[in-house]
């Protein structure tokens, strides 16, 4: 089939998500058909950088040959099988092992899922029942984050902040709050706060939440250490320190949502590690796999673990493909490659200064306000340099300037006017070196075309 069949079938027949169908336009969906280390080669033959790692999650690259291989060994074995009952598997038990080895202290048990969105919908029920075990059922308030994403499943998204979604999601599940997010560029800036007292204000912001919901209703708050899906928000210095001593004050768990910032995307194995912070669950998917097949899990902390072990008894909750052998052994491989290959140090050390180095460049183009980085994720925020202020939504200039960026050979995301990097962790320095000269070529692109 040609590029031309697979659009009109597309079109026809295939709803995929996030996707306004109406507007695909005449030209339809791109068809990505083969991928090699940090390239995506769609049915063109275009050669395109990948700087999202997919959907922030194939860290080793494509075409790794040892995950193949570990996925077609262990279907030739165990190709299914299930943890419920009182069964497991080799691949499951082992990842656990290493899981809870490569996370911080306290984190020794996991339950496995299917993806980060079932994980999230596992870190609700466990924070409810482990506060009606604790004899205190009253607590059940989770807050969230505005604009946070946390998954599309009805439990993800109502602990997610993303209006759009709350608008289209029928009623919500109850008792779910949110709070601002540290987005110092977008909202401190014009209330024309410094960074860290505006980090110190967001902080407050969730102590009164907490104290208007009443400190005795709360269960957990939940946030990602960076924000992704919801621009790339590295929060100022002063935030997760006040936010820590905010949820200990009122002995409220810490969920931190690891999907996008664990294995390694902020140079450490999880982002929490770069933070200092000690949650009591850990929702992760993504990474852990590379993404070459979908698994997650929740890391639980010793405090509701033993909880639950001790005094829940049963818990009716699990997935067909909780810790399915096939994911489980490709994620043990992943984890071993990039436990060999140093692949998390390399990003601390090298690659995320050399990143930041390059990228923090981009602030002097005349379209960027902010340009920020931390690890190997990155944002540029977009401004009109004839006001220096941000452009008016309905220019939609971040999609513009996504759409000109692959044009160009190089995938970034837009959230608004955020552009958004999160590449592969095996980048090297010339593909850095090529993605930030694509970047500027876009941004340039994107000017020029303001201009017309
Ligand atoms: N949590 C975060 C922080 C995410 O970024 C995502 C997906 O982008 C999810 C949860 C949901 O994960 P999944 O798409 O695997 O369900």
């Amino acid at each position: 089939m040609q590029t031309p069949d697979y659009q009109r079938l597309d079109r026809a027949h295939h709803l995929h998500p996030f996707t306004d169908f109406k507007a695909l336009g005449e030209e339809g969906s791109r068809i990505i058909e083969r991928g090699e280390g940090v390239y995506i080669i769609d049915s063109e033959g275009n050669r395109i950088l990948d700087g999202m790692a997919g959907l922030w999650c194939v860290n080793l690259g494509y075409g790794r040959e040892e995950l193949v291989e570990a996925a077609a060994a262990q279907m030739r074995q165990l190709p299914y099988y299930n943890n419920f009952f009182k069964t497991t598997h080799p691949p499951a038990v082992k990842l656990a092992e290493t899981l809870c080895r490569l996370a911080p202290g306290h984190l020794n048990r996991v339950f496995f899922t299917g993806s980060g969105s079932e994980a999230n919908d596992t870190v609700l029920r466990m924070v409810r029942r482990y506060w009606a075990l604790k004899g205190q059922p009253e607590k059940q308030w989770v807050i969230g984050r505005e604009n946070a994403y946390h998954g599309s499943t009805v439990a993800g998204l109502s602990l997610g902040g993303m209006a759009p979604m709350h608008a289209q999601g029928g009623p919500l599940v109850p008792k779910i709050a949110h709070v601002r997010q540290p987005w110092w560029f977008g909202e401190g800036r014009s209330e024309g706060q410094d960074p860290e007292a505006f980090g110190r204000d967001c902080a407050a912001a969730l102590e009164a939440k907490i104290l208007e919901l009443g400190e005795e209703n709360v269960a957990a708050f939940i946030a990602e250490p960076v924000q992704g899906a919801g621009g790339a928000i590295i929060p100022p210095a002063s935030y997760w320190p006040a936010v820590k001593a905010v949820l200990a004050k009122y002995d409220i768990l810490l969920v931190a949502d690891e999907v996008i910032c664990g294995f390694g995307r902020l140079g450490e194995w999880f982002g929490s590690v770069h933070y200092g912070l000690e949650p009591d669950l850990m929702p992760i998917a993504k990474g852990l796999s590379s993404g070459y097949l979908p698994i997650g899990g929740v890391l639980v902390g010793d405090r509701v673990a033993d909880t639950l072990i001790e005094e829940g008894g049963e818990f009716f909750h699990g997935f067909t493909y909780s810790g399915h052998p096939t994911c489980a052994a490709v994620a043990l491989k992943n984890l071993e490659l990039m436990e060999a290959e140093g692949v998390v140090e390399r990003v601390r050390d090298d690659l995320g200064p050399y990143l930041a180095q390059r990228w923090q460049a981009l602030g002097a183009h005349p379209l960027v306000g902010e340009a920020r980085s931390l690890g190997l994720i990155g944002a540029l925020e977009l401004i009109d340099p004839a006001t220096g202020e941000r452009f008016d939504e309905s220019l939609a200039v971040g999609n513009l300037c996504r759409d000109l960026c692959f044009a160009s050979g190089l995938v970034m995301r837009s959230v608004g006017d955020t552009m958004i990097i999160s590449p592969p962790l095996v980048i090297t320095h010339a593909e850095i070196d090529e993605l930030v000269d694509k970047a500027r070529a876009a941004l340039d692109a994107t000017l020029a075309r303001l201009a017309d």
